[in-house]
This record gives C-alpha cells, sequence and structure tokens, in this order.
C-alpha cells in the first residue's frame, strides 16, 4: 500500500486534452489539518470521499488523506468501498448506504464496515454475523431530522426499550447527519438535542454528526467523529463568510480559436447571445460533457489573467465561448489558458453563477479533463 501520494497525472495526455484540472493535494492535506486542529475534546477527523472523493479522484485524495492522518473513511455505495479499499489497506472504510441484502460477503471480504439504517438491516447484519461467528464492525445510524436513511423515532424507542435487539453485532460508532448545517437555523440544535437524547441510550463506540459545516457550529456538534467532505475540496463551510480552506482545483482550458466580429451577429444555439459593436470573441474546448453545467450559459464568467471575462452564448456539448474584447491581444491567442476555475474564481463562484452548489460543481468535473496531481506528501 502506498502510504505517501505521489505527485503525477490521470486521463487524457496534457496536449490533446481540451482542458487541465490541477488538484492541489497538498491543499486538500492543509484542509483536512485545518478541520482536524478545529475539533475539540479528542474528537478527530474522518474524511468523506464518497463520488470519486466529490469528482477530485478517489485514489490520489484517499492517499494523500491518509498520509496526512486520516484513518476512518466514507463512502456511499459498496463498490465505492472495494475500489478504495485497493489504495488504502488499512483504513476503516464506511459505507453509507450499508450493506445490501446478499453483499455482506463481500463487505467482510474488503473489512468494509456497513450503516445500519433501519431494524432491518441491525436484522440482517446479526443474522450474518451469527453466521460467521463474531460481532462485526458497523454503524448505528439514527435519523434525527433529514427523513432519509437511519432508525426513525419508532425504531429508536424500540431499541432504546430493548438494547438486547442490538445483541450479537459491534457497533463502533453511533451517527446522525445533519440537515441545515451550512445555514444558521433552529433546525441544528434541535437535531443536536435529539442526538444527544439518543446517546444516553445508545452510548456504545463513537459518535458522529458533523459533516464539514458542522464542524464549524462549534464544540457541542463535535463529538468523537466528524464526516468532513466537502470542506476538505476547498468548498467553504461557512457559507456567507469567509471561506476557511485552501482551495484544491484549479480547471483552466486553451483557447482554440479567437475571432473578429465587427458586424452585427449572435453566438451560439439558439442565438442567445447579440454581439452589437466590434467584440473579439474566444471558443474554449470545454462543455457540458465535461461537466460545465448548461446552466452557467450566459451567466459565468472566467479569467484570463487578472482579466474577468463573459461566457457568452450558450454553454454547448464540448465548446464554450467567451467576450475577450476587453483583454490584450497578446493574451488572448490560440493556445492562451484561461482559468475556468482559479484562484480567483472559486468553485463557489462559479457554483453561484450556475445557480447550484460547489459540490454539483465539482462531482461534476468531467473525465475529458487531463488531470495533474501535485503535492500531498505528508
Ligand atoms: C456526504 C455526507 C457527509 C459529508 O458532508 P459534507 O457536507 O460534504 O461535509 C457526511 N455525512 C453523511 C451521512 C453524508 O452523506
Amino acid at each position: 500500500m502506498a502510504t505517501d501520494a505521489r505527485a503525477g497525472a490521470t486521463g487524457v495526455a496534457a496536449g490533446l486534452a481540451g482542458a487541465v484540472l490541477t488538484v492541489d493535494l497538498d491543499a486538500l492535506q492543509s484542509n483536512y489539518r485545518l478541520i482536524s486542529e478545529r475539533l475539540t475534546g479528542g474528537a478527530t477527523a474522518a474524511a468523506v470521499v464518497k463520488a470519486d472523493a466529490y469528482g477530485i479522484g478517489i485514489g490520489p485524495a484517499a492517499r494523500a488523506l491518509w498520509a496526512a492522518g486520516a484513518r476512518d473513511f466514507f463512502v456511499a455505495h459498496p463498490a465505492e468501498g472495494i475500489a478504495l479499499r485497493d489504495h488504502l489497506a488499512d483504513a476503516r472504510i464506511h459505507v453509507l448506504g450499508g450493506a445490501p441484502a446478499g453483499a455482506e460477503e463481500a463487505f467482510l471480504e474488503h473489512g468494509l464496515i456497513p450503516a445500519l439504517n433501519c431494524l432491518g438491516d441491525v436484522e440482517r447484519w446479526r443474522a450474518f454475523c451469527a453466521r460467521v461467528g463474531k460481532p462485526l464492525p458497523c454503524v448505528l445510524h439514527v435519523d434525527t431530522g433529514m427523513c432519509r436513511l437511519g432508525l426513525d423515532r419508532r425504531e429508536y424507542a424500540r431499541v432504546a426499550a430493548d438494547p438486547s435487539l442490538l445483541d450479537g453485532v459491534n457497533i463502533e460508532t453511533v451517527m446522525s447527519h445533519l440537515a441545515s448545517a451550512d445555514e444558521d437555523s433552529s433546525q441544528n440544535a434541535e437535531q443536536l438535542a435529539h442526538f444527544r437524547e439518543i446517546r444516553k441510550h445508545l452510548a456504545m463506540g463513537r459518535a458522529s454528526f458533523a459533516n464539514s459545516s458542522g464542524v464549524f457550529l462549534g464544540p457541542d456538534y463535535h463529538f468523537d467523529l466528524a464526516r468532513p467532505g466537502v470542506a476538505l475540496y476547498g468548498v467553504n463551510p461557512t457559507p456567507g463568510r469567509l471561506n476557511p480552506t485552501a482551495q484544491v482545483v484549479r480547471l483552466q482550458a486553451k483557447i482554440l480559436q479567437v475571432r473578429d466580429v465587427d458586424s452585427p451577429e449572435t453566438v451560439g444555439y439558439g442565438a442567445t447571445h447579440r454581439i452589437a459593436g466590434p467584440s473579439r470573441i474566444a471558443t474554449l474546448p470545454v462543455g457540458y460533457a465535461d461537466g460545465y453545467l448548461r446552466s452557467l450559459s450566459n451567466r459565468a464568467t472566467a479569467y484570463i489573467g487578472d482579466f474577468e471575462v463573459p461566457l457568452v452564448g450558450r454553454v454547448s456539448m464540448d465548446l464554450i465561448t467567451i467576450d475577450v474584447t476587453g483583454v490584450p491581444e497578446a493574451q488572448c491567442r490560440p493556445g492562451a489558458a484561461v482559468d475556468l476555475i482559479g484562484p480567483r474564481h472559486t468553485v463557489d463562484d462559479l457554483a453561484a453563477q450556475a445557480g447550484t452548489i460547489g459540490y454539483e460543481i465539482l462531482t461534476s468535473l468531467g473525465r475529458r479533463y487531463h488531470r495533474a496531481y501535485v503535492g500531498g506528501n505528508a
């Protein structure tokens, strides 16, 4: 197993790709450390690496996080857990979606720890533990306000009244999940009170409550194990306040062609942008097939050096067009780099322009980019 992350590249060769996605593994590690240092009372930080580590690449991300000290990892689906095991032989790998019926053997084989999300899950895991003759590790997930996964109030009342329902499994962690941690909402305190009540009756193992934003709600929310995801990857866990994390991704496209327009003309599908006066339009080889969302049509901006330039017309499958009229010609010739996500234009900025959240921008990052991983040694 690699215990250090090495810089490297994956995907399409840089010179042959439409754009280069640079992933700063040093920034990823410093975000992990920042969150770890925020935690109080001996709490530790897991790393949530579901969805290919939020789109940045599970292998390099997981190795860098391990090197930074993470030992607990969370994924959504069993297949993600199996893939992660190839990168980290010794990590505790938790599967939030749990073990589907019939997948228990695979959990044992790959050392995956399922979240038990209802009493039926508990029952099946118990039966499997009895079959293999030992109480295997698991996470007991109790719902406190998502109405999604986790024991509901009735199920929780049943186990509180009859704890023997949990005999025969090894509950290493009792977890719940915040619904509004990124907002100043009274729901946070309500869920916290509910989770504390739950811990009175289910006091076994570690308590795990906070996601990224939950960490920043303060010490009351920390418990034993935090589960940050998005903040590791540089998305602001404290919307409306300064982003405490370092940027992890940069997306740069190279100009394919520049066109001088001196008569009135329209740009792109549906002719949604009209050029009135003399202008220069640059075309970039990135489109919605790369996860550059179509909702960015006529709304996004990008940067050429210090110049902010508007995206004009619709985002098409493989191309976008930007108005570079205000940029010195020497800086916007074919081959010049344009920051679609960069130091001056964060994932959160682009998300706001698309009318979405940073999570969706990251997890949409395309497969056609050349991916360059830099840094990442502990
Ligand atoms: C995705 C997820 C997390 C991580 O959330 P972030 O907001 O990305 O920090 C934590 N816990 C659960 C249950 C999740 O589904």
